[in-house]
């Protein structure tokens, strides 16, 4: 991805004043991208907390970017997930098409909010993906960044209003709207603070910040102080959704923080860095686990087959765009999870190749992740006896230096979680951390 920054554009403008003079004063000018998930500006109350954010930023001497998404959640009126169930049945809206209906829930949440804003007497600019200078590859619907203009943003930015953008969105070279995929809008975050070389992106949402644990499921989980982008990368990966993995990949090329906060609150929420403070946070304790998370309803495939026919069976998952987790190769055995939703069409690929199938459905993957894994022995025998005492079956296990993953069944996946939350006493270690 390339991103022109804000030097380079001031290069590039003419000048009345020494382009020198101008490029240190930008360079003093602190920028901070604050990005309001679905909920956060769901409802007036919200959008009015939304706002204080922001004010507060301003009156600190940031100059803000505003990302926002579609206004609340699957089954709200303005809802990206309601503009597509408008068209579950329609296979003939194209993967182009698609990209135009979805990308209107952040057009009609933009203007929403850049009222509230120009109520409050501010000045308001509001841009979509490809004014903000979102380009992307042509994979509609699940699109890719591969540059960031900020110029028009700059030059708003300048003129001392708040840039209010739609996430989610972005634009071709040729011109089409596209969208980035689950999570978007914290893409288009990051990528806008890289490109502004943002002092700090906030990512404001519904939970306090990063949790031990999702808090659906354990309501004790507590939010975590400190973390680096390898662990939360590695935690939304394994399911955590509370951030998107790609927008922490973005953020972490040129090291801009990144803070995971509540739109409720007033609290620092959650500071994602590349180092760990320790001398910040006063941690210490040697944590072992960060946190605990799942991916959910997926369905375990166990195929009779070698190693050799290992890359087939791939190839042929590959072909179809079925995502596969949780590969395990062993000596006569081929074994992998596909999402639920891909089952059927998984095992008849299979089939038709000759093949034969055991389907294990509805399961669960709980994975524990913490950088301290790698070297601390005992540990795989913490979970295993952890598990047991609740009578949850593993149904398979793997480990890495940093991560171990057990599939359970899906009706035993929340007493796994809170078991291991348990076990890894995360609600206590990060109970003596927060009350300094
Ligand atoms: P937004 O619409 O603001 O982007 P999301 O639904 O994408 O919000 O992310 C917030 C949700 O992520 C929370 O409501 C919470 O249930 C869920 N979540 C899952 N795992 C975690 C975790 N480890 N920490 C915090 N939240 C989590
Ligand atoms: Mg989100």
């Amino acid at each position: 991805m390339r991103y022109k920054s804000r030097k380079n554009w001031l290069k590039t403008i003419g000048s009345a004043r020494s382009i020198e003079r101008l490029c240190q004063e930008w360079m003093r000018v602190k920028i901070l991208v604050q990005k309001f998930g679905g909920t956060s500006v769901a409802t007036s109350e919200m959008r009015n907390y939304a706002a204080n954010h922001i004010e507060r930023a301003l009156s600190d001497g940031y100059r803000v970017v505003v990302v926002v998404s579609a206004m609340g959640r699957r089954g709200e009126p303005y809802a990206t997930d309601t503009l597509l169930s408008m068209f579950e049945n329609a296979s003939s809206v194209s993967p182009r098409d698609m990209d135009i209906i979805m990308s209107c829930g952040e057009a009609i949440s933009a203007v929403v909010f850049s009222s509230l804003l120009r109520s409050r007497g501010h000045e308001v600019t509001v841009m979509n993906g490809a004014q903000a200078g979102i380009i992307t590859t042509k994979d509609f619907t699940n699109a890719r960044v591969l540059e960031v203009n900020p110029t028009r943003i700059l030059h708003e930015l300048g003129q001392n209003r708040i840039v209010v953008v739609m996430g989610f969105q972005g634009v071709t070279p040729e011109g089409d709207i596209t969208t980035l995929g689950r999570g978007g809008s914290d893409t288009t975050a990051t990528a806008l603070g890289v490109a502004l070389d943002a002092e700090y992106v906030d990512i404001f949402t519904d939970v306090e910040g990063i949790m031990t644990a999702d808090p659906r499921i354990v309501t004790n989980a507590k939010r975590i102080r400190q973390v680096t982008y390898s662990e939360i990368c590695n935690l939304a990966y394994q399911g955590a959704k509370v951030i998107h993995p790609r927008a922490v990949e973005i953020a972490m090329q040129k090291n801009i923080p990144i803070r995971v906060r509540s739109t409720a609150l007033e609290d620092e929420g959650t500071l994602v860095t590349s180092h760990v403070s320790f001398l910040e946070t006063h941690v210490v304790h040697d944590q072992l686990i960060t946190g605990v998370t799942q991916t959910t309803h997926v369905t375990r495939l166990l195929i009779p087959a070698s190693g050799k026919d290992g890359a087939r069976v791939f190839r042929i998952m590959a072909e179809h765009n079925i995502s596969v987790d949780f590969i395990s190769v062993q000596e006569g055995k081929v074994a992998y999870t596909v999402p639920n939703t891909k089952a059927d069409l998984a095992v008849r690929l299979l089939n038709e190749s000759g093949y034969s199938v055991e389907v294990l459905p509805d399961c669960a993957k709980v994975s524990c992740v913490g950088a301290a894994i790698a070297g601390t022995p005992g540990v795989m025998a913490r979970i295993y006896t952890a598990l047991a005492e609740e009578n949850v079956e593993i149904l398979q296990f793997a480990d890495s230096h940093t991560t171990m993953w057990c599939l359970v069944r899906m009706d035993q996946m929340e007493t796994a979680v809170r078991a291991l939350h348990r076990e890894f006493c995360l609600e206590e270690l990060v109970q003596q951390n927060v009350s300094r």
